[in-house]
């Protein structure tokens, strides 16, 4: 053990855990970059948006994919750089989009 991811918590700066596999006393990731302990706070105060989702869904990405492409941007180096994803990442997610039939996936 001791090998599972860990990250800052995006509050409380404090080394997490980013799986379930938490040390007994470790601080754990919750959601939003947040610690469980940070995340009941943040919640408590209404202040969840302040700290974004660290993952988006297909269609959030989707919507920024395509307003990107309608500013010129064209090579897919550049839109996973935008996006803040890998090529692999993007590459995939438009495969998938495609294959749901989504327009907004170009071939
Ligand atoms: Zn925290």
């Amino acid at each position: 053990m001791g090998t599972a991811a860990q990250r800052p918590c995006a509050r409380c700066k404090r080394s997490m855990a980013m799986t379930r596999n938490v040390a007994r006393g470790g601080r754990a990731h919750k959601s939003r970059g947040l610690c469980a302990g940070c995340y009941v706070v943040v919640l408590r105060h209404g202040e969840l948006e302040l700290y974004p989702r660290l993952r988006r869904n297909r269609d959030e990405v989707l919507h920024e994919f395509q307003h990107l492409r309608e500013q010129g941007i064209r090579s897919h180096r550049d839109l996973a750089s935008a996006l803040r994803m890998t090529e692999g990442a993007l590459y995939n997610m438009l495969r998938r989009a495609r294959l749901a039939g989504d327009p907004r996936a170009p071939d």
